[in-house]
């Protein structure tokens, strides 16, 4: 069956059928706005971020289920990146008129699935035909004790760079993917990422991360915003990036590139005082997941890139930036 058959609101009550309750939704979908209950004392961090056919993604790549998945993975990321528990999220979605009900079940069990895993409900959002592709947008809200929510400005110079898991994955998977991959590690990194959302919790609610960011568009640009924010800048040992086996395989004589400007890993970038060093490792330890000091923050301005032979490194290019030139 095509939508154009199952009709606006036809879609949007299947979707509703699968949402489950929650105490903190008063109304959900169905009515002109949806009515949530605030705990007492929290904020609200409120992020959205777009996914578009034939700029973020493309339909032959991977499977709706993942589409769904990475669409909502990307906002956790940035709830995530403020340390903030993900909550409820807005679902706005523009279909072709002749895309199957099929895909579009696939897409929100992925959407769903993603959402039970991190305790996020899904509260409402608008559903439009689209004579493009498809547009899919999501806007997610988290919650956090106002004094613990982690900014990109606090960090200081002296500070250690520390970085979650493993970057470059992402953007060599996507180069795998154009050259006709459909699976392994690097493919799922790219069509699949796992918002580090316990983690970025776990640093703001122990008070480790002085400055935090998700690495949305590559470590380079990303260290570049907490660096001016945080008004210092940083030296980077390349020598100490997490780069994964299957990333050294395939990147060539300049490891650095993808791993510094390649963007879409959605790892966690934040800053510890050297002194907390010690719980940073423990608290990582304890999620099973991996942590990496790749350099620390300096007085001075910029970002400085030392290579493994102790030369500076000039990358070629600095990150991923939606309108620069191709
Ligand atoms: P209105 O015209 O008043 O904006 P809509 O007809 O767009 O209302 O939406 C009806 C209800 O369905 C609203 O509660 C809205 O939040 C919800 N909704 C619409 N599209 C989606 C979607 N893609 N995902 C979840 N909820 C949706
Ligand atoms: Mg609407």
């Amino acid at each position: 069956m095509r939508l154009a058959e199952l009709g606006e609101f036809g879609l949007i009550d299947r979707i509703k059928a699968n949402v489950a309750a929650s105490p903190s939704v008063l109304l959900g979908i169905g009515d002109d706005a949806a009515a949530l209950l605030p705990a007492p004392g929290l904020v609200t961090l409120i992020t959205s971020d777009m996914l578009l056919e034939g700029v973020h993604f493309d339909l032959s790549f991977g499977d709706p289920q993942s589409l769904g998945r990475k669409s909502l993975s990307v906002n956790l990321s940035d709830l995530a990146a403020m340390g903030a528990h993900p909550r409820h999220f807005l679902l706005g979605i523009a279909l072709p008129r002749e895309l199957s009900v099929e895909f579009m079940d696939r897409f929100m069990s992925g959407v769903l699935e993603q959402a039970e895993r991190f305790g996020a409900t899904l509260v409402g959002g608008d559903t439009c035909a689209s004579k493009g592709g498809v547009a899919i947008s999501i806007t997610a809200l988290g919650e956090q004790r106002p004094e613990l929510v982690v900014k990109r400005s606090g960090a200081r110079a002296g500070d250690l760079v520390c970085l979650s898991g493993s970057v470059g994955d992402a953007a060599a998977g996507l180069q795998g993917l154009l050259r006709g991959e459909r699976d392994g590690f690097l493919v799922s990194r790219q069509l699949d990422p796992t918002p580090r959302v316990s983690a970025g919790v776990a640093l703001a609610e122990a008070g480790i991360a002085s400055a935090m960011i998700d690495v949305s568009d590559g470590v380079l640009a990303d260290l570049g915003h907490i660096c001016e924010l945080s008004g210092v800048g940083a030296r980077l040992d390349l020598a100490m990036l997490p780069l994964s086996d299957e990333y050294r395989a395939v990147c060539g004589a300049d490891p650095y590139a993808l791993a510094l400007s390649g963007g879409e890993d959605y790892e966690l970038l934040f800053c510890v005082a050297r002194e907390r060093r010690g719980e940073a490792e423990e608290l990582f330890q304890g999620l099973g997941l991996r942590l990496s000091v790749i350099g620390e923050m300096t007085e001075k301005g910029g970002v400085e890139l030392l290579a493994a032979d102790g030369g500076s490194y000039a990358p070629r290019q600095r990150g991923f930036d939606h309108f620069e030139a191709g």
